[in-house]
């Protein structure tokens, strides 16, 4: 985008600059930053899988969730503005974050109006930006939730004013990057100076509010797209304040505080110490990132340190083969605690999150798709910062899976949670789950617009630039447009039918002026004897697993690079310390998870009774017509039914065990839960 000239007072750091260089992230001046996001305007899907997402959430997704929050039952979001606003009489409905809602709708909005230019979509920001400016309080302050109601601001941390206006600052950031205009980027300063009003006294009174962190990555956000210095200081003072009160083991006392020093925000011990992954889910996940991207401001090694380590422990010990990251909806914190430390944390309760290592339910899996959002942020940047496929390969795995699992094939309909065993209408419900898919109301407000931010701006994530060249680290039929940080012009064609199929096809459209440069290329964790030719020779470039194939020359345009990503079905285990998927296999093809659902078995056959033979052989089918188009596999599995009762109540004794074969039909686990609600399971037992 052309960067408009900012507001900002004479003499103020202000980096504006008419490169095309802002991203998702701003991160293209960050001195800690390995690469750099390229630019909003860069990148268009053409065809296949993400092209057809891209078109569907522009044309279902992004007028549906503005629909819902007009609507006066269901969402009720912008006339909550509108009362704070004075505009309307009424009472305030829904969540304490309803705000969230609108905002992450601007943002969203912002992705796709970059994209296409709608006029429509520009009048309907400026109508609502219009009655956010006249909700804002004289000093900055604003938070529909307490303002409509008459509440007193800063009374309670679970109001979340911290967490709806660090959403209020991101989207205002995207949306002067991508429009051009102040309007509410100067709504955002504001309230950003609120804050910094409000907590520079280190009032201990307000030590849990940032218990929902948006407020860090909007802060450094907000820094790297002003040049304003205050809002970096203020990130990376919430970043230090947390957990600090408690760092010294002694419980603080002040009353009436659910969260004290709880496992649940991660206030118990600063990040910097923090050894193991604890607590919310969605909170760990924007803490984190938040810290990455002050990591890329500052070069704190200790953040960077935390990070690496925070990572290793979430990833081998806390994540789902989905990707998912909230195993629990409501757990007791579990911890490696020293003598004594015990009583400090005992009557602690976490939900929405993580308690135990290796506590990985399938049935009762939480895993709100926020989660998964909130880690794909996390390790975008720490691509950014280090340029390892590890962190593109967590993004891959969460978003085919765990993410996309979380709204309706058809582009409407969600669920907060994402479990991976499924019982069917017996499920027993636990706190957000849903027996169908769902709309967004007086609850899940939050996954809907998080989704549709994602889905919307997933295009600027398949690259980066650095020093070196162009880094490709996700694939889909685009082309993409844009510069080089060395002001080479570079146009390339993305020819692909990812994720079903492993060829990508790779056309150098453009390149001014012509010369030598890296072009990079991902290859992924789960690829095996990956190729790459360039103009029909065989590139004879490293092609490891879960890193970065580079193909340095002297490019010009018409050069092909074809890259050959072996998709074969893999049969996946789990470490053996997660007690529930013990002799289980889980499914993989690429980048994607399988599931069985009972509505795929021959009838009479129930899904409890199915097991993976290990050496099963498959079929590879697509089904254009199923769920939006989907690639299913197909195999013989061995039915093990019931054997004689005759132990006690659920208990049988083994006698003679004959198992007979069936031909079972898995589909992407992203779709299940869109034909009725039959049962379903990602992990099948082995039958060996
Ligand atoms: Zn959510």
């Amino acid at each position: 985008m052309l960067s408009a000239v900012l507001f900002l007072s004479p003499g103020s750091a202000c980096a504006a600059t008419n490169h095309r260089d802002y991203g998702v992230i701003k991160d293209q001046n960050s001195p800690y930053a390995k690469l750099r996001s390229v630019d909003l305007n860069d990148v268009r899907w053409t065809d296949g899988f993400w092209a057809r997402r891209f078109a569907q959430t522009r044309e279902v997704t992004l007028p549906r969730l503005w629909e819902l929050a007009c609507d006066p039952q269901a969402g009720h979001a912008i006339q909550n503005l509108r009362i704070a606003a004075g505009l309307e009489k009424g009472q305030f409905k829904g969540t304490h974050w309803q705000d969230e809602w609108v905002y992450k709708w601007i943002e969203s909005a912002c992705y796709i109006y970059a994209a296409t230019a709608d006029p429509q979509l520009d009048r309907r920001m400026d109508e609502i930006i219009e009655v956010i400016t006249k909700a804002q309080q004289p000093d900055g302050y604003i938070a529909s939730q307490t303002t409509a109601r008459g509440w007193p601001r800063f009374q309670d941390f679970r109001h979340h004013e911290l967490y709806t206006m660090g959403h209020l600052v991101t989207a205002a950031c995207i949306h002067h990057r991508v429009t051009g205009k102040n309007t509410l980027l100067e709504v955002a300063c504001k309230a950003a100076d609120c804050i910094c009003e409000t907590f520079k006294g280190r009032d201990p009174k307000l030590a849990d509010f940032p218990m929902n962190p948006t407020i860090i990555m909007a802060g450094i956000e907000l820094y790297r797209t002003t040049g304003r210095r205050k809002y970096l200081d203020m990130a990376n003072f919430f970043i230090d304040w947390r957990g600090s009160r408690y760092a010294d083991g002694k419980r603080d006392i002040w009353a009436g505080a659910v969260a004290k020093g709880s496992d649940l925000n991660q206030n118990w011990r600063p990040l910097r110490k923090e050894t193991e992954v604890v607590g919310h889910a969605v909170f760990f996940s924007y803490l984190y990132a938040g810290a990455a991207d002050a990591y890329m401001e500052t070069g704190d090694e200790t953040l960077l340190s935390a990070m690496q380590r925070l990572w290793s422990d979430l990833v081998t010990r806390k994540m789902y083969v989905t990707g998912g990251v909230s195993p629990e909806h409501h757990a007791h914190p579990a911890r490696s605690l020293r003598p004594g430390e015990l009583t400090i944390i005992a009557g602690d309760s976490i939900h929405e999150g993580i308690a135990a290592p290796y506590e990985l339910p399938n049935d009762t899996a939480y895993n709100e798709t926020c989660g998964q959002i909130g880690n794909l942020m996390c390790n975008w940047r720490m691509l950014a910062i280090t340029g390892e496929a590890r962190f593109a390969d967590i993004m891959e795995r969460s978003l085919y899976n765990s993410i996309l699992s979380g709204i309706g094939v058809d582009g409407q309909g969600w669920s907060y949670t994402n479990p991976l065993h499924w019982n069917g209408p017996q499920h027993v419900l636990r706190s957000n789950d849903l027996h169908s898919r769902g709309e967004p109301g007086a609850k899940m407000i939050c996954c809907p617009t998080n989704l549709l931010r994602t889905l919307a701006s997933w295009h600027n994530y398949l690259h980066s630039t650095s020093s070196e060249g162009l880094w490709i680290h996700q694939y889909g039929g685009n082309v993409f447009d844009g510069e080089l940080p060395s002001g080479r012009k570079l146009k390339l064609t993305q020819q692909t039918d990812y994720p079903w199929e492993g060829k990508v096809r790779i056309t150098i459209d453009a390149v001014k002026p012509p010369g030598v440069f890296s072009i990079f290329l991902r290859i992924p964790c789960w690829a095996r004897d990956a190729e790459i030719a360039v103009n029909g020779r065989a590139a004879n470039v490293p092609c490891e697993p879960a890193s970065y194939a580079k193909i340095e020359r002297n490019w010009v345009a018409g050069d092909v690079i074809e890259l050959d990503l072996p998709m074969p079905i893999r049969m996946i285990v789990a470490d053996p310390l997660i007690e529930q998927t013990r002799n289980q296999f889980a499914v993989m093809r690429g980048p994607i998870v399988y599931c069985l659902e009972s509505i795929d078995l021959p009838s009479g056959v129930l899904i409890e009774d199915v097991c993976l033979p290990v050496d099963a052989e498959w079929t590879i089918e697509r089904r254009p017509e199923l769920l939006g188009g989907v690639t299913v596999l197909k195999t013989k599995a061995a039915v093990i039914e019931k054997q004689t009762a005759n132990d006690i109540g659920g208990y049988r004794q083994v006698d003679n065990v004959r198992p007979r074969q069936v031909e079972i039909t898995l589909i992407p686990y992203y779709a299940w839960n869109n034909r009725g609600e039959p049962k379903m399971s990602v992990w099948l037992p082995v039958a060996w």
